[in-house]
């Protein structure tokens, strides 16, 4: 590992301009992702500034919804007794996602920026990465991919991001709250991330010294019920192949209300806005949960070893559809 500075903080200002003074500064949460990446040699900034003591942790609700704060770690927000009782989505993304260990250590904040798994990303000998390095390349499209997205992608970059929870998110209208040095902002999580599929090494919206403060789900409608499947090559520890974040409003048989969040494909956290529009406002049935999942995946851009993605994304949101509108369908 690269030599670099330390330094702990204790107030949101002073962690704000502390990083915007100094672009090679990067933040320092649980450390899960930044110190995994910083040992492999694929991040290497001259300072860490540690946020981990910064006033962001816990848990309040009101009347515009529930304000996760970004340091609140992945188990405590799955702990939260209104995430348990009422949003299962959320809680099951969280709880499907990692280790224990890691789920201890990660902040909410940490997991929205979590980057890559692209093994070429992460492999500093791999020399064309247009994420690690712009105009480079794209390894994974002319080697083995797997692990890789088809949604938002192009030949220029394949990555997918990995989140569980910002699956979940994007199909609950989570707003990320920052804080920078112009002050503060909202922006949509549907909003926040950049598809890999133009300039692969700009994730999202993110300014440099803007932190994340927090996360607010807006109230959903009170017959809302929510779900998260996730299909994966073992049964625990183990990133998406595809996963879908399901919110759904039924009256009677009738789908009134539709939100789709699809995971392991999205060079971002994937809203289907497709999907939801040929589910909204119709009967519940096999037939119409196959058409919207036909529809979500139209678009897809595949290579040899992600093509079988395109199926197995529609069966998981097929299955996920059933599990939520509660039939056997
Ligand atoms: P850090 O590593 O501290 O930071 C990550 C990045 O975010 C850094 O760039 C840092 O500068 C920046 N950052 C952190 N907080 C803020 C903030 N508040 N404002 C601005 N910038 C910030 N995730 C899943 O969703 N599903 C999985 O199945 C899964 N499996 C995993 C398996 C392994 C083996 C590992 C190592 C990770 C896995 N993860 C998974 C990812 C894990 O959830 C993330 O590593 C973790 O959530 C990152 O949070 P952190 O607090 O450790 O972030
Ligand atoms: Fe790099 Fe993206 Fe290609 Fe992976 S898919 S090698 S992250 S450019």
């Amino acid at each position: 590992m690269l030599p670099f500075e330390y330094a702990r903080v204790t107030g949101v200002d002073e962690a704000v301009n502390l990083l915007a003074a100094d672009p090679s500064a990067s933040y320092l949460a649980g450390g899960t992702t930044q110190l995994d990446l910083m040992k492999d040699g694929v991040l290497g900034p001259e300072r860490l500034v540690d946020i981990t003591r910064l006033p962001l942790r816990g848990v309040t609700r009101d009347a515009d919804g529930l304000h996760i704060g970004a340091l609140t770690t992945m188990e405590e927000l799955a702990a939260d007794p209104v995430v348990a009782g009422e949003l299962p989505v959320v809680r099951e993304a969280l709880l499907l996602g990692a280790s224990a260990q890691l789920r201890n250590m990660a902040t909410i904040g940490g997991n929205l920026l979590q980057r890559a798994r692209c093994r070429y990303f992460r492999d500093p000998t791999v020399p064309d990465c247009n994420k690690r390095e712009p105009g480079s390349g794209c390894a994974a499209v002319r080697n083995t991919a797997r692990m890789h997205a088809i949604l938002g992608v192009s030949e220029r970059c394949i990555a997918l991001h990995a989140s569980d929870l910002a699956v979940a998110l994007v199909a609950l209208d989570a707003v990320v709250r920052l804080h920078g040095t112009s002050g503060s902002r909202s922006v949509p999580l549907t909003q926040f991330y950049r598809e890999a599929g133009t300039s692969p090494d700009v994730e999202n919206v993110l300014l440099h010294g803007e932190l994340i403060t927090g996360v607010t789900i807006p109230p959903l409608p009170a017959e809302a019920a929510t779900g998260y499947l996730k299909v994966r090559d073992r049964a625990s520890y183990e990133f998406a192949l595809a996963s879908a974040a399901v919110v759904l409003v039924m009256r009677d048989d009738v789908i009134a209300q539709a939100r789709v969040g699809l995971g392991g494909i999205g060079s971002k956290p994937w809203r289907s806005l497709e999907a939801e529009q040929v589910l909204t406002g119709a009967a519940a049935s096999g037939e119409i949960f196959r058409e919207a999942a036909a529809a979500a995946v139209q678009g897809a851009w595949t290579v040899p070893g992600t093509a079988f993605k395109v199926e197995l994304a529609q069966r998981t949101l097929v299955r996920a559809l059933r599990n939520v509108s509660g039939g056997a369908r």
